[in-house]
């Protein structure tokens, strides 16, 4: 079975999930059950709550048990690279064969951080990934061909790229690697041209859609807090895109 099945929406885009939401982020703590209320009643099915760092998996865990819509991965995000520790490594190994859709949040970003350490931990992650035949969860800024090559070398075969951005080419390149593509709020902007022009063409049954919330507002919410029941948007979007 496909690892993300569940969250396929489909060929007309009418199962509607959230494929990355950071659900268990504190920001969420005050109105949690409210925000998955509005998400439910705009018809979203399912929500997959990646991992970031080690101190949040266990609560993450915990969340997961309760919500039985959610489904989880655990993974080392390149955000809080500093806060990472070697053994943090085995401990993630032994966290996912507790149960988890994939590995992640992963990837690097050319914009935060020590880059030398972000690069070790995601080759790391990938390593334990291709162990575990888990898919990844990948975050990129800057880095997407980078990302692609080091997924490669490490015989890493399925995935998803979080918020892709990039070119028909690039997005291509994934899909061949075996990668699904997130479609999240940047599609909203008219200025992402490039983006929409790719995710207009490439084969929609790779496609996933996502709000990365809390970040990423839509087009229209700048400076606010996302929630998952805004994928509705992401998802007109798209099919205006590709004109469904
Ligand atoms: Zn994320």
């Amino acid at each position: 079975m496909v690892w993300c099945a569940d969250f396929l929406p489909g060929p007309d885009l009418a199962r509607i999930t959230d494929a990355h939401c950071h659900l268990d982020f504190p920001d969420f703590d005050d109105d949690r059950d409210a925000v998955l209320a509005r998400a439910r009643d705009a018809g979203v099915q399912r929500f997959l709550v990646p991992g970031v760092q080690k101190s949040q998996w266990s609560r993450l865990e915990t969340l997961g048990q309760k919500y039985a819509d959610w489904s989880l991965a655990y993974g080392l995000h390149p955000y809080f690279i500093e806060a990472h520790q070697e053994a943090d490594l085995k401990a993630l190994s032994q966290q996912l064969e507790k149960g988890a859709i994939a590995l992640g949040e992963i990837g690097l970003d050319a914009t935060v951080g020590d880059q030398e350490k972000q690069v070790h931990f995601f080759k790391e992650q990938l390593a334990i990934a291709a162990a575990l035949e888990l898919p990844v969860i990948l975050h990129h800024r800057r880095t997407l061909d980078t990302l692609l090559s080091l997924v490669r070398q490490a015989g890493v075969t399925q995935g998803m790229v979080h918020a892709f951005s990039g070119s028909y080419e690039q997005a291509m390149a994934w899909i061949d690697a075996g990668f699904y593509l997130g479609v999240g709020g940047v599609i909203t902007y008219e200025r992402a041209q490039k983006t929409r022009a790719a995710l207009a063409r490439v084969p929609l049954q790779r496609l996933l859609l996502e709000t990365d919330s809390p970040d990423m507002p839509l087009q229209g919410y700048q400076g606010q807090r996302n929630e998952p029941a805004r994928v509705i948007r992401v998802r007109d979007t798209l099919r205006e895109l590709r004109q469904l």
